[in-house]
């Protein structure tokens, strides 16, 4: 721009000049013109006196005027004929023709061929009828003319020097402040509030920049406002625990939030191409499109990378005659754990009404049979111990229902300081009857161990797997329990020589409702290990099992004894 400006001023300039030299030249051309009839109107007449005054004959005065100022005389007859010159002495020479002749009292130029310069002619005729010409060199009127045009083209040039240099400060005084503008536009667009400072000489540029100023501050302010309101929205975004995608009307891709990168695999290079590329998906290609052409919502759960994510894509109104608008936002949100655990509560009412519904028809059947009058007297009392088995089945059912809920449920932990020992040795006491009618031997090895716990839990996790080392083996076995510290934990290890559990099963056992012989009497509810794995769970413990078909089963259970309460 600078450059620019120097360049059309200096052309401006120059054009100026140019005419300001033609009209000088005229001008000049025309005071030297006048200059030159007077300067020879004087000399001719001059000569015409000195003629006039003189004696002889055209020769004779032509003879005795001295000529050492360099002036050519013509005397000339009538007809234009030579009658003396004082340069030439050809005598009858024509010179009618000659333009000083044709057209007497002006001045002309020419190249004389006698003298060979460029000379002044003048001529006029005379009293005596004769034609008087006088010529002077050119040379010596023009020097004063040349003198004066290189004073004149010096002095343009000088000017023009002069020009320049105030013409180069002038505009670094003009463009300086606009070049702190554009600067200070750079910083604003970064969101930096730059102040302008008035030190222009011009007061006109110090108010405007003075203006801007203020409307810098302004729309810094409001930059920062808005950058705050995207980083707010951006972690709002970030936290929600979705995956948040907006497309524009083109179905591009113009924002995704962090969980729907690493949902999809994506980085920063997917924005501003289209969906289908990015998401490479035609449930959701199809979704988006229903949207944005249709503008009508979707949901649907979405199988990805083996994760269930639950998509909501719908239309957002949007400003058709802007092209990057926002028009369609698509949620994701991970509910692989809500279904499958909206499974496990389908399972676990199909399993329960299933498991109550035996007991509950063998009770009716039994009920039915009394009511109809077909058991006799002697058969009542099986009937009734019947019925009340099957009633014990479901208490028992129940009750390992109701436990299941409790861990499930109970988040709060009312732990109190237990004797663990004292309670393995309380649960073996209740199992007595059972075992001693199975002739199993039960071995106990305790060291005492102090916890803080929930007693149930505990008492629990012995009994149901004291309970099953019981029901899985056959009579006259042994049974080892251990219960030990080591190092911040304790261990309780059972070992039994009953009937054990094949590979296949042994990890479906700690499902809920899962038995191994679905048709064995002595079976239970099918909810014993699903507890016992829930109560070690609850103690973040762990359990080891292992196990095969008639090896007996030898279960180890480790859990940290510095729970936090
Ligand atoms: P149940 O009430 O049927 O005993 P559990 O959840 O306690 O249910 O056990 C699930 C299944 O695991 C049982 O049906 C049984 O087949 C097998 N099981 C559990 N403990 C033992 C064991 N000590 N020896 C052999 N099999 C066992």
């Amino acid at each position: 721009m600078k450059k620019k400006l120097i360049r059309n001023n200096i052309i401006l300039l120059l054009s100026a000049f140019v005419l300001f030299f033609v009209v000088v030249f005229i001008a000049l051309y025309q005071f030297e013109k006048n200059n030159q009839t007077q300067f020879m109107s004087y000399i001719i007449d001059e000569v015409e006196i000195a003629y006039q005054n003189h004696t002889g004959d055209a020769t004779d005065f032509i003879s005795s005027y001295s000529n050492d100022n360099g002036r050519r005389i013509t005397i000339l007859d009538p007809d234009a004929l030579v009658l003396a010159d004082t340069h030439d002495s050809v005598i009858g020479t024509d010179k009618s023709e000659r333009p000083e002749i044709v057209d007497l009292g002006s001045v002309y130029v020419r190249h004389s061929a006698t003298i060979d310069l460029d000379m002044l002619y003048i001529a006029k005729l005379m009293d005596d009828g004769n034609y008087l010409r006088v010529a002077v060199p050119l040379a010596d009127q023009a020097v004063a003319y040349n003198r004066v045009v290189w004073i004149l083209i010096m002095s343009g040039a000088g000017l023009l020097i002069l020009y320049y240099v105030g013409l180069k400060e002038v505009n670094k005084n003009l463009l300086t402040p606009w070049q702190q503008v554009k600067k200070g536009m750079i910083s604003l667009n970064q969101g930096k509030f730059e102040v302008f400072s008035l030190n222009s000489p011009y007061p006109e540029i110090n108010d405007i920049l003075h203006e801007m100023n203020g409307i810098n501050l302004e729309t810094a302010k409001h930059v920062r406002t808005i950058q705050a309101y995207q980083m707010q929205l951006n972690s709002i975004l970030n936290e929600i625990k979705q995956g948040v995608i907006l497309l524009d009307h083109q179905e591009n891709i113009i924002y995704v939030n962090e969980d729907a990168k690493v949902i999809f695999d994506l980085n920063d290079d997917a924005l501003n191409r289209p969906a289908y590329y990015a998401l490479r998906n035609p449930q959701i290609k199809e979704a988006i499109s229903t949207a944005n052409l249709d503008r009508k919502s979707s949901t649907f759960d979405l199988k990805h990378k083996g994760r269930i994510y639950e998509s909501r894509i719908f239309f957002v109104s949007s400003d058709q005659n802007m092209e990057s608008e926002t028009t369609v936002l698509a949620l994701f949100k991970d509910v692989s754990q809500e279904r499958s655990i909206e499974q496990m509560k389908r399972d676990f009412f199909a399993h329960a009404s299933h498991e109550l519904k035996s007991p509950l028809t063998a009770i009716r059947g039994y009920a039915e049979l009394i009511e109809h009058g077909l058991v006799n007297n002697q058969e009542i009392p099986e009937s009734a111990l019947q019925i009340v088995k099957q009633t014990e089945t479901m208490t028992a059912l129940v009750e390992d229902m109701l436990m299941l809920s409790r861990l499930e449920s109970l988040k709060e932990k009312l732990f109190t300081k237990q004797d663990l020992k004292a309670i393995l040795m309380s649960v073996i006491e209740q199992m007595k009857p059972i075992y001693k009618q199975k002739k199993i031997e039960i071995h106990v090895e305790s060291e005492p161990v102090q916890m803080m716990c929930d007693l149930l839990d505990i008492q629990k996790l012995f009994k149901n797997l004291i309970e099953n080392s019981i029901k899985y083996s056959e009579e006259n076995k042994k049974i080892d329990i251990k219960l030990y510290l080591d190092k911040d934990s304790f261990v309780f290890d059972i070992k039994d020589q009953g009937i054990g559990i094949d590979l296949e099963h042994q990890q479906r056992v700690f499902e809920r409702f899962y038995r191994v012989d679905k048709g064995r009497l002595e079976g239970g509810t099918g909810l014993g290990l699903a507890i016992v794995k829930h109560i070690v769970m609850k103690y973040q413990g762990d359990i080891h099992l292992e196990s095969g078909l008639s090896k007996g089963t030898h279960i180890i259970i480790r859990i940290n004894l510095n729970q936090n309460n």
